[in-house]
């Protein structure tokens, strides 16, 4: 495994200082599959004020120091370290009651959710691998660590990771393993809807998510009952030809069930006002009808931000039916009225409010005739010329 300088340089000091410290986790496992680690955890015996007097030539951030992690900045490189660790009883599902420190890391690796997570490296002991995580990495196969119902029964937002990883990876969930995510998917409830919405976004974008919402679609209507419909083999197949953008591939699942439906969802599940006001326009505009002719329209009535994730869409939707759609065209329609400054907006139209108050219109009117001239001009039966829209203005007025 390539350990980063930073990264030897703190299991040194720790070893020197005669505690036991190990690179655990995500990274362990990507190394195991040859997949470059986006980043290195530690786990050690020393306590978080052990680790503080460690680490005290350096700067540290007590991000959870209750729950024993210490981050220590080796040389701006932010490094996570946590002390070996027990879980207390869990309380609600979801939080261990207290958190033990311990100092053997077999108690440590026998805490986390799967096998292929729950195995430590050290540069000069190798691999530790108590629950044959390695077997599991190279069979492709997600296992909990220990009893399955037990462990979602402490913490049921291992049952998202579990599908959530399963589709990244793409593994085949181990058959005890998937029958007590069923058997126990009622727990889910007890989630907070932020953590829910965090491993279901991993989920959506990942590679596998299709297979694995297919074989575990029980799991997300017990999350998202509206989800249930006679439709889902539709939203699933739209799923498996959109691109990886979390929108999309959120569009591509609701789409269905029309907007209303999929702002209840996008609110209960509490993501940004950014993404599920995306979701949304991509679902109410899922099936406008584009074309090169209407292009200027359609920016004008969508605007230009969701102009090409809506194309992408209705791609997807029409390879999900078979039908044929001129994405190409359609894009560089698009992008060709954008760069042009074509008028589409009422910032690029040739007349003004003043303009339409000097020729005595008043109030709202002002308002609803700038609309309707825009319209005019995008749809192209009308020039964006202000004398002309001023004519036509003023034989609507008359
Ligand atoms: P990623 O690449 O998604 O970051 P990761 O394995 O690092 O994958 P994290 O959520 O960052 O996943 O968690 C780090 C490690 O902590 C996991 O590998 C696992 O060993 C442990 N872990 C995290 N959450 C839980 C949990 N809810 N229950 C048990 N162990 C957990
Ligand atoms: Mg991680």
């Amino acid at each position: 495994m390539v350990i980063p300088e930073p990264v030897m340089q703190a299991i040194s000091l720790l070893n020197q200082s005669g505690y036991e410290a190990y690179l655990v986790g995500g990274c362990v496992r990507d190394a195991v599959m040859h997949i470059p680690p986006h980043d290195y955890d530690l786990t050690t015996s020393a306590t978080p004020s052990e680790m503080q007097k460690v680490f005290a030539a350096f700067r540290t951030i007590e991000t959870g120091l209750k729950h024993g992690t210490l981050t220590v900045l080796m040389d701006e490189y932010p490094l996570e370290i946590t002390t070996f660790r027990l879980d207390g009883e869990y309380l609600d599902n979801r939080h261990p009651k207290e958190v033990i420190f311990t100092r053997k890391l077999e108690n440590d690796l026998s805490r986390r959710d799967f096998t292929i997570n729950a195995m430590a490296y050290h540069p000069d002991e190798g691999l530790v691998d108590l629950f044959s995580g390695q077997e599991d990495c190279k069979n492709k196969i997600l296992r909990c660590v220990g009893p399955a119902a037990t462990r979602f029964e402490e913490d049921a937002l291992r049952i998202l990771r579990a599908l959530r990883f399963a589709a990244r990876l793409q593994f085949a969930i181990e058959k005890r393993t998937a029958s007590a995510i069923f058997d126990k998917k009622e727990l889910l409830h007890h989630i907070s809807a932020e953590r829910i919405a965090v491993e279901l976004n991993g989920l959506l974008l990942a590679d596998g998510a299709v297979p694995i919402l297919e074989q575990f679609a029980d799991v997300l209507f017990t999350v998202l009952p509206s989800l249930r419909t006679e439709r889902w083999a539709v939203s699933l197949s739209a799923l498996a030809r959109t691109p990886k953008e979390l929108p999309l591939r959120w569009a591509a699942l609701l789409h269905p069930l029309g907007e209303e439906n999929a702002r209840q969802i996008m609110q209960k599940l509490k993501v940004s006002n950014q993404l599920r006001d995306t979701v949304c326009a991509l679902v109410q505009y899922h099936a406008l009808k584009l074309t090169e002719e209407n292009m200027q329209l359609r920016l004008m009535q969508v605007g230009d931000a969701l102009i090409l994730p809506l194309i992408q869409l209705q791609d997807s939707l029409a390879a999900a039916k078979n039908t044929s759609f001129d994405t190409g065209n359609l894009q560089k329609k698009a992008k060709q009225l954008m760069d042009s400054g074509a008028c589409y907006t009422l910032s690029r139209l040739a007349v003004s409010g003043s303009d339409l108050a000097a020729i005595g219109i008043r109030g709202p009117a002002i308002g609803q005739m700038l609309h309707h001239l825009l319209e005019q001009v995008a749809s192209g039966k009308a020039e964006n010329k202000k004398e002309t829209l001023l004519e036509t203005a003023q034989t609507i007025i008359r």
